[in-house]
C-alpha cells in the first residue's frame, strides 16, 4: 500500500509500505479519509518525542472495514466506521482514579505516533481502541466529518471541564480548528453570549458560520479591552484558550470574571512558563484549568453530536486533497489558508 512516512523534520516520503497484519483482537480500516492536524504540523516541523522514524503518521481518519481479528464481534468486514487514537488500559494508576486521559499506557497504542497511523491506505487498530472507542458510521455522515472525532472528543473534554451555564458569556481564544469546535458546543451547551478572537479575519468568519455572536479580530483592536467592555467591565463566565501561547494562556486568565473558570485548552511549547496574579487567583476566586485529550465518554459523546448532526463539522473541513500532497497541505496550514484538509489515500 502507498503510505505518508515521517523520517525526521522536513523529511516525510510518500512510499510503497506493507499493509498492516492485525491480531486477533484488532481491525484493518481502508482509510476514506484523514484530517490534517496541528499535531501533526508540528511533528513535521520539529519532530515528536513519542515518534521512532520511519513511521507512518496522520491519526484523524475514518474508513471501511477490511479484516476483522478472530476474536472481534462488533464489527464486520464492509462496515462504515470511524476511531478514535487511542484507548486507555483501565487498569493502571491513573485509569483507576477516573482519569482515563491520563492513562500511563496511552502511547502503547497511540495511532500515528506510538504506532503506525492513517496517512495510508490502510490502518490497523489496535484492540483496546477496537473494544472503547470505535463506532460504526451510519451512511448519511460522510468520512471527513467522521474523522473529527477525535479532536472533538478533546473539545468535549474540555468542554466538559469548562462548566458553561446556560446563558453564560463565553470567550474562545483562537479559531483554528479546535477553538472553533469550541465555540459551536458552547453554543450547543446553552451559552448566550460566545465572543471568539484571532487574529485573521478568514477564520474569524467560519467562526460565525459556527455560531460565534462576537468576533474580535485581534491584529486590530485590544481583545481583553473589548472582552470587558462586552460584559459591563466584568470579564467572561468562561475562557477558553485555544492557540497554545504562554501570552494567551496569561490572557485568558485576565479576560475571566471573578468566581469564572479559565480552561487552558492550547498546549504551549514546552519549557514556557506564564505569570499569573496570585492576588487575583485567591481574593477572586478563580478556576484555573488545564485539560488534555480524551476519555471514552468524551469519545461516545464527540460521536453522538456527529452522528446526531448536532455538531456541524462540515465549515472545519476547507478542502480536500490527495494524500500525496500531504506536504502542500502543511505548506497550506502554515500559511493560515486552511482549518483542516481531508486527504484521500486511494487513488493516489
Ligand atoms: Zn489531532
Ligand atoms: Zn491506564
Amino acid at each position: 500500500m502507498k503510505a505518508m512516512r515521517f523520517y525526521a523534520p522536513q523529511d516525510i516520503r510518500f512510499e510503497e509500505v506493507e499493509i498492516p497484519e492485525i491480531g486477533p483482537d484488532e481491525i484493518l480500516v481502508k482509510v476514506e479519509a484523514v484530517l490534517t492536524c496541528g499535531t501533526d504540523l508540528k511533528m513535521y516541523r520539529r519532530g515528536h518525542p513519542l515518534v521512532k522514524p520511519p513511521l507512518i503518521f496522520g491519526h484523524e481518519f475514518a474508513g471501511v472495514v477490511a479484516e476483522v481479528g478472530g476474536n472481534v464481534t462488533r464489527f464486520k468486514k464492509g462496515q462504515r466506521v470511524v476511531a478514535a487514537n487511542s484507548a486507555p488500559c483501565n487498569t493502571c494508576f491513573f485509569c483507576k482514579i477516573g482519569k482515563p486521559n491520563l492513562c500511563e499506557r496511552l502511547s502503547e497504542n497511540l495511532i500515528g505516533f506510538g504506532v503506525s497511523g492513517a496517512y495510508a491506505e490502510y490502518v490497523r487498530v489496535p484492540a483496546p481502541i477496537v473494544k472503547q472507542n470505535t463506532y460504526e458510521l451510519p451512511d448519511n455522515i460522510s468520512f471527513e466529518e467522521a474523522a473529527l472525532l477525535e479532536p472533538l472528543a478533546c473539545v468535549v473534554n474540555g468542554n466538559m471541564g469548562a462548566n458553561i451555564k446556560i446563558g453564560d458569556t463565553v470567550v474562545v481564544i483562537g479559531a483554528g480548528p479546535i477553538g472553533l469546535m469550541h465555540v459551536q458546543l458552547a453554543k450547543i451547551g446553552g451559552a448566550k453570549n460566545v465572543i471568539c478572537t484571532d487574529l485573521k479575519e478568514e477564520r474569524l468568519k467560519i467562526a460565525a458560520e459556527v455560531g460565534a455572536d462576537v468576533l474580535i479580530d485581534a491584529s486590530k483592536e485590544d481583545q481583553l479591552k473589548r472582552v470587558k467592555e462586552l460584559t459591563g467591565g466584568l470579564g467572561a463566565d468562561v475562557t477558553i484558550e485555544a492557540v497554545g501561547l504562554p501570552q494567551t494562556w496569561e490572557l485568558a486568565v485576565d479576560m475571566t470574571r471573578k468566581a469564572g473558570t479559565t480552561v487552558l485548552f492550547g498546549g504551549c511549547p514546552s519549557g514556557t512558563k506564564i505569570k499569573l496574579d496570585t492576588q487575583r487567583i485567591h481574593y477572586e476566586d478563580l478556576t484555573i484549568k488545564g485539560i488534555f485529550h480524551h476519555t471514552p465518554l468524551s469519545v461516545k459523546r464527540a460521536y453522538d453530536l456527529i452522528i446526531s448532526k448536532t455538531f456541524n463539522g462540515k465549515p472545519l473541513i476547507t478542502e480536500k486533497m490527495p494524500l500525496s500532497e500531504l506536504e502542500e497541505a502543511f505548506k497550506k496550514m502554515i500559511e493560515g489558508k486552511c482549518i483542516k484538509i481531508a486527504l484521500q489515500p486511494t487513488g493516489t
